[in-house]
This record gives C-alpha cells, structure tokens and sequence, in this order.
C-alpha cells in the first residue's frame, strides 16, 4: 500500500528555474545543466524501484517515497521506507552509470565509465547512518522502533556491479542490490522476520507521524553556485521572441514580436520562490517583475491564493511547498 507518493524533487524545479532566471550567455549554465541531468535520471531511477514496490499489495506494506524527516540540529531524508508490522526497510537509491566496482577492504567504491575512474562515497555507510537517524526519530516520538534493515539499490538495470579481485561480496556489501532484486530480497527479510513487532493501531500512529512531520524545507541552490540574487533576470520576457514585455492593461504585451499574455508572470513568481525565498512582499514583487505600480502588484498577489500573514503595506504572501 503507497502510504506516500513521490513528488518530482523541488531540487530540479529549483535547477530549471535557475536556467530560466539567468542570462543566456551566464557562465554558470554549463555546470548547473549537467546537474539538472543528472537529477532528473536519479528521479527516474527512483520511479523505477518505486515499480518494483508497486507489487507489493499486500495491506501490510506500507511505502514510503521521499520522506525528509526533522531531526535537531537538520533534516534526513529517505529515499524509500517500507514498513511492516515485523520488519522495517530503508531504501537508499541509487543511480550510477558505468561498473562499480567494490572494494571491501578499503571501504571504497570506484565506478568506471567511459574510461574515467572516479571514488564515490560509501553508499552503504550512508544508509546505515539513516538507520541510525531514523532509530532516533522513532524515540523522539515515542514509536515502536521495529527492526531496521536497509538495502543500496541500484536503479539502473545497466550498471555492473562487480568485487575488487579476489575479493567475496561479504557483508555489508551483500547490500548493494539491483532494483530487479528487490522483491526477492523482501521475501528474505518476510522469512527472517516472522514475529509480529508493531500493531497495527502503532502502524496507524508511525505512519500519520511520519506523513505529519515530512517537509520539503527550502534550500536556496544560489549559493551551490555562487551566483547573488542580483545575477537573476527581473521583469517578464517574451516566450516567443525574449524580448521584454510590459505590463499594459493588465496583460503582458511584447512592443518586438506583439505577443501578449495574462499569465506570463505566473512562472516567474513561482521561480522566484524557488530561487530567492518562499515568501514574497508587495515591495518585492514589483522589484522582481520590474514593474511599478502598487496596487498592479497588489492585484497580481490577490489572484495567486497565497496564504498571508500582516496586514496592509506589511503583508507577505507564502509559498507551501509539498
Ligand atoms: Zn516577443
């Protein structure tokens, strides 16, 4: 049973919003679009295992997709939880092209591809610290903490996986698996686990905890690439010739090409949400839009239904992000 879906990542609407805000020829653009790629193959990873989960039917699975959980002093995020009365399963998914290649004794794991070598970091240290976190989070809360199991799982059906020589894949890296295998491992853990750890009224508990505490926190992604907010392009800009529109009669009108449009600034206030902060004022808006009247922009706040707090010249209008 989905108990939570997956949402597309807030980090690849932030990334498109970036190319969109910056001047074409902003010599940022050639690292933030290699980024932007590379996201958007681990979310399809990611909605590949969530295919494979997508079997599992029966009412006493519960999935979880990308949970961000608080945890003082910062957040931790899983990629994938699923959970039953006698067992938990911490997924941690990856995406890696190439051949990766273990090597056990020194803790490390080298992917090749396209004749590159490059170190990547322990993903199985990583998910064993996530049991750790999500340990901690279940006492915090006073839940039933079940025991965990966690899995490294490979998204890519192409990625070959392979010992350092002579090496036997001995625990833990027995925990690196390809999302093909996943079912079969959650028959093994169905045929270690047989005793019932959390019933189902604490199933009912640990998920509403677990759907209440999630937030997708906001993260400004201009300072990963050093770029200050006065680099982001104001005003609105035509889709068909770029040129720059302005705001004539309550609608957009481009003096280049002659197009017009009454929503042209919806996108750029989402963008700016996405890149500058989730909360905007009246003052704000007008500098962002590049436009000069008050109440034009007051206008433009009341139709986007954004939830207010202050009042008059004060009022900041909130972006929710799920
Ligand atoms: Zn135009």
């Amino acid at each position: 049973m989905l108990a939570k879906e997956r949402g597309k990542p807030i980090k690849i609407d932030q990334l498109e919003a970036l190319l969109r805000g910056l001047n074409k020829n902003h010599s940022k653009i050639p690292l933030i679009e290699p980024d932007l790629k590379k996201r958007k193959a681990g979310y399809n990873g990611e909605k590949a295992v969530d295919y494979q989960l997508s079997f599992l039917k029966d009412k006493k699975y519960m999935v979880f997709n990308d949970l961000k959980l608080p945890l003082a002093p910062d957040y931790f995020q899983i990629d994938s939880l699923l959970f039953t009365p006698y067992y938990t399963l911490i997924l941690e998914i990856k995406n890696i092209l190439g051949t990766l290649t273990i090597d056990s004794d020194f803790n490390q794991l080298i992917r090749s591809y396209n004749g590159i070598e490059s170190g990547f970091q322990d993903p199985v240290m990583q998910v064993k610290r996530l049991k750790l976190l999500l340990q901690q989070f279940f006492l915090d809360h006073k839940l039933t903490i079940p025991p965990i199991e966690y899995l490294v799982v490979i998204s890519n059906p192409g990625t070959i996986l392979r010992m350092s020589n002579g090496q036997d894949k001995k625990p833990p890296y027995d925990k690196i698996i390809h999302s093909q295998n996943l079912l079969s491992e959650v028959s093994k853990l169905n045929s270690i686990y047989k005793e019932e750890k959390v019933s189902k009224n604490e199933m009912r508990k640990i998920k509403r905890v677990l759907l209440n505490k999630h937030s997708n926190i906001f993260k400004s992604i201009l300072t990963n690439y050093k770029i200050s907010e006065d680099e982001i392009l104001k005003g609105i800009y035509c889709e068909i010739c770029a040129g720059k529109m302005e705001r004539v009669f309550g609608s957009w009108y481009c003096n280049y090409c002659k197009f017009y449009s009454k929503t042209a600034h919806e996108q750029k206030i989402e963008d700016y949400f996405l890149l500058i902060k989730p909360f905007i004022t009246n003052k704000e808006l007008r500098g962002f839009l590049d436009i000069y009247s008050r109440k034009t922009a007051e206008k433009i706040l009341a139709s986007l239904n954004l939830k207010t707090t202050g009042s008059t010249k004060g009022t900041i209008y909130h972006k929710e992000f799920h």
